[in-house]
């Protein structure tokens, strides 16, 4: 009753489910964490260490989910807790500026060159809200091309078939956002430039901005084919447009300069959250110091947040991005490839159709045979193989993400035992997926 099917015992987190179904919409704050298409029971955790998370029955897992992308150090890392005690120490929020704003505020402009001036918000969500918003207040167009299966937060129009919780969940779009909020956006194949073309060519003076994930990773792991990202530039300056490159999830992960760093197209905007706060809310959007003039309280775009550089998430995000040496873009980089590695052989051994792709060092698995460059793609594949991967993997102590539509995430605190651990547990999930029952096998 307490436990799963080999025998890990899980009734404080049953327990803990079931109430918080009682208080909190399907009792979870984030759709994706509520195991809803892996099914089981959503682990509470109670305290993280380096690569391990350890749950409220005390069972210990490697993460390699990593908060969904910020944690490339490892959980609750030295450097980071003592600035986030010492700033905790000083006072928790003044509605008033402070000198680390500037401190975090320069990092970032320091380390990813066409941004010059950057505004903090408290997540991705906002960033991306505030570019759009921006990216319209600057070019006086209301229209927004984005790809399917890129998420870029929750804002109304940035919903429509969108990655992550969307993906995972099969919506379309929400039901909430209104046609007038989805009519303004253009969704397109990720990968396809043709289609960006063929849209501009009919709309392109109304077209205020394409947006990007800088890789996506959303849908799973989908690198921009050579030539996309700056392809995207090109037709967006042609047209008068601005593109707008999220790097909430690649920047800071990928390379010290985040995606920008790899291939060096120049976006006019960037978003960016995840790994930049350390783990506290906190992100940002950035760009040009001529197009940031436009916001308030410079210039006539409204932009504000009570919260917003907050001191305490500042210290965090600033004492992350100062402890991610070269040393540790190698680490994450030689992981993410010795995951991936590990990934495909436990699967090849078992026969499983599948396909370990790399963005950078995001990984994913997608159970296919072909390379998949679009979210038409991803959905293609044998997903209904995943729940018994996943699990078997949970079961065995490798917290892997509970969906088939996202990207793993490695930090650079992996080590020996943590590797033995998911080398241990891998041969049980490839042979788990590989006898997985298919749709069409259990309509049968
Ligand atoms: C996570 C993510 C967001 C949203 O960030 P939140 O902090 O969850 O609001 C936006 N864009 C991308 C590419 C992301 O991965």
């Amino acid at each position: 009753m307490g436990s799963t099917s080999s025998g890990i015992a899980i009734d404080t987190s049953r327990a803990l489910f079931d109430r918080a179904c009682a208080a909190i919409p399907g009792g979870v704050n984030s759709p994706v964490r509520a195991f809803s298409s892996v099914g089981g029971t959503p682990r509470f955790m109670v305290s993280a260490e380096g690569p391990w998370l350890t749950d409220a029955d005390g069972n210990r897992y490697v993460d390699l989910i990593s908060s969904w992308g910020p944690m490339i150090l490892g959980h609750a890392h030295p450097a980071v807790v003592e600035a986030v005690r010492a700033a905790a120490g000083g006072g928790l929020s003044f509605g008033a500026p402070t000198a680390a704003e500037i401190e975090l505020a320069e990092e970032i402009i320091g380390r990813v060159a066409p941004v010059e001036q950057v505004r903090l918000v408290n997540s991705g969500t906002e960033a991306t809200m505030s570019a759009i918003r921006l990216a319209r207040g600057i070019t006086g167009r209301k229209v927004v091309v984005k790809f399917a299966g890129c998420y870029h937060g929750h804002v109304d129009a940035l919903l429509a078939q969108a990655g992550s919780g969307v993906a995972t969940l099969g919506l379309p779009t929400s039901p909430g956002v209104t046609g007038a909020q989805a009519a303004d956006t253009v969704v397109l194949p990720y990968n396809d430039l043709d289609a960006v073309r063929a849209v501009f060519a009919e709309r392109g003076d109304e077209i205020a901005c394409v947006i990007t994930e800088a890789a996506a990773g959303n849908m799973g792991a989908i690198a921009p084919r050579p030539g996309f990202n700056a392809g995207l530039r090109e037709i967006c300056h042609a047209a008068g447009a601005l593109l707008v490159i999220d790097e909430v999830m690649t920047g800071f992960r990928v390379s010290p300069a985040g995606w920008f760093g790899l291939d060096g197209v120049a976006g006019d905007l960037y978003t960016f959250g995840k790994v930049m706060s350390g783990g506290l809310p906190a992100a940002a959007f950035g760009g040009a110091a001529s197009h940031m003039a436009h916001l308030a309280p410079a210039g006539p775009v409204y932009q504000a947040g009570t919260l917003s550089g907050n001191p305490v998430a500042v210290a965090a995000g600033l004492a992350t991005l100062r402890a991610a040496d070269a040393g540790v873009y190698a680490a994450l980089d030689a992981n993410a490839q010795r995951l991936g590695a590990m990934i495909g052989n436990a699967l090849r051994a078992e026969g499983v159709p599948h396909r370990v792709q790399f963005a950078g060092n995001l990984v994913s698995v997608f159970f296919t045979e072909d390379e998949v460059h679009d979210y038409a793609g991803a959905q293609a594949a044998a997903t209904w193989r995943f729940p018994a991967f996943f699990h078997a993997l949970l079961e065995r102590g490798v917290y892997a993400p509970p969906s088939a539509f996202e990207a793993w995430f490695v930090s650079a605190a992996l080590d020996d035992e943590t590797w033995q651990v998911i080398e241990a547990a891998l041969p049980a999930a490839a042979q788990a997926a590989a006898t997985a029952i298919s749709p069409a096998e259990a309509a049968q």
